[in-house]
């Protein structure tokens, strides 16, 4: 009732704000940084701070993978807030060591430990001078304050801290490719694998979360599933053949750090959803890896090909607003140009210049009454559909109640997904993904087609 009402209230007239955020398009840092975390194998996440951020941060990916998620935290009361958070700490490694007994410890800071401005180099220094680290055990950390950045800062930051402490240079090379997969599911992460061995590809992909948040069940607890990325993996990550990072905002600084580091040659590609994506993907492991395309990948490229022939005319010409992360918006927003569909409105709460430059390069630039709110709010998202209404709504959970007060068709894509399942285990990368997300756009316009034809009209076939 109360959100009924609230969206009865949004009005459409604009008026201009600058430090108001009303329904943010992201969440916050940490969330990001445990998410890769928990794709390393035999890894703990630490949030350093208070108990409430660690309980929001492990609920909200619960909520989406549907999988208990682990973590610790330093558990900040007052006495932490005022002299800072060191002694928890210690404390902390001491007992997780011995409680839990991970292989790693992902230490990520909160808004409350950045603001204090705990050391936690220091910090983990002094934990290995007093023997407070285990032999054989290890702890990073990431700085993932949350008043800078959003839930994709934390996830570039962490996955980039794997390689700042692990990746090592040796001379000798491992014949793999580095593969960054950047912020996708689980069931992606297992797609871009498949597409390597498909390819006939050698590779290590950091972070992976398939086999962690997507286990099936076995009746047994596992604290620390099979999967996720081997530690002497990463180490050995500094001796690849080359390294792709997929998605600039997720996965460039991790894959940057690896050339300057480790001079292992790096390419930084968009996310591979839709067509064109996945060909620039399949091109550059041609390349990188010297291998030629198989007649598997060829095929599924085919089936995609021939559902945007055979469904062009359902797509042709709709109007599409879209709410995201930048990585997966300008993929997704190519896509849906390559479907013939018009992109009217786009809004992020992660802005920058870059995201704003390619999106550009890959649909051209805003036309009169489009909108790309960078940053933005769904709040504002909202408004732009009163004033001009579209035909379709993408974006995570939050944007349903956009969708039930415009009475739009809506199509759940990104991060969180809180009220529908399937996505921890069908992709939506690559040529199969595109065939998937092609199947939910299709699915919700019919859908709507069939609600709102008259009698006369209700074709049984479509
Ligand atoms: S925004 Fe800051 S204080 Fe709030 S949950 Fe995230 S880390 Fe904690």
């Amino acid at each position: 009732m109360a959100t009924e009402l609230y969206l009865k209230h949004t009005e459409a007239e604009s008026v201009p704000r600058s430090a108001l955020t009303v329904n943010p398009a992201k969440t916050c840092q940490p969330i990001g940084a445990m998410y890769a975390a928990l794709g390393v194998h035999n890894c703990l996440p630490h949030s350093h701070g208070s108990q409430g951020c660690c309980s929001y941060h492990r609920s909200a990916l619960t909520r989406h993978y549907k999988e208990p998620v682990m973590a610790a935290t330093s558990s900040f009361t007052e006495g932490a807030s005022v002299f800072g958070g060191q002694a928890n700490l210690l404390q902390a490694f001491n007992t997780i060591f011995s409680l839990y007994d991970p292989q790693i410890i992902a230490v990520h800071t909160t808004c409350l430990s950045e603001t204090i401005g705990d050391d936690i180099p220091q910090i983990i220094g002094k934990a290995v001078a007093e023997g407070k680290i285990p032999a054989g055990r290890f702890v990073l950390h990431a700085s993932t304050p949350s008043y800078v950045g959003s839930h994709v800062t934390g996830f570039a930051n962490m996955t980039k801290a794997f390689i700042d402490y692990f990746a090592e240079k040796t001379g000798k090379s491992t014949d793999k490719v580095a593969v960054f997969p950047g912020w996708v599911e689980p069931s992606d992460m297992a797609e871009i694998k498949r597409m390597l061995e498909a390819m006939g590809v050698p590779y290590t992909l950091l972070p992976d979360t398939s086999g962690v948040l997507d286990t099936p069940m076995s009746g047994t607890y596992e604290m620390y599933p099979e999967g996720g990325t081997k530690l002497d993996d990463i180490r050995r990550l500094g001796d690849a053949k080359g390294a792709i990072g997929l998605g600039s905002y997720c996965s460039g600084p991790a894959a940057k750090l690896l050339d300057t580091k480790c001079r292992v040659p790096t390419e930084i590609l968009d996310l591979p959803i839709g067509l064109a994506a996945t060909d620039r993907f399949i091109d550059t492991l041609r390349r990188v890896a010297g291998v030629a395309v198989s007649d598997q990948i060829i095929k599924e490229r085919g089936r995609l090909l021939d559902m945007m022939a055979d469904m062009h005319q359902y797509t042709y010409g709709k109007t599409v607003a879209l709410a995201g992360d930048p990585d997966q918006l300008c993929s997704l927003a190519e896509f849906l140009k390559d479907l013939d569909m018009k992109v009217k409105y786009v809004v992020t709460g992660t802005p920058g210049k870059a995201y704003e430059a390619r999106l550009t390069e890959l649909i051209g630039e805003a036309e009169e009454g489009d909108w790309r709110g960078a940053p933005g709010d769904l709040f504002a998202l909202h408004q732009k559909m009163k004033q001009a209404p579209v035909d379709l709504l993408i974006a995570n959970t939050y944007g349903k109640y956009i969708a039930r007060d415009e009475d739009v068709p809506f199509v759940r894509f990104g991060f969180p997904i809180l009220d529908r399942v399937g996505h921890a285990d069908f992709p939506y990368v690559g040529y199969r993904g595109a065939l998937r997300i092609m199947e939910k756009i299709l699915n919700a316009l019919m859908d709507r087609q069939d609600r709102d034809a008259p009698n006369e009209r209700f074709e049984l076939v479509m």
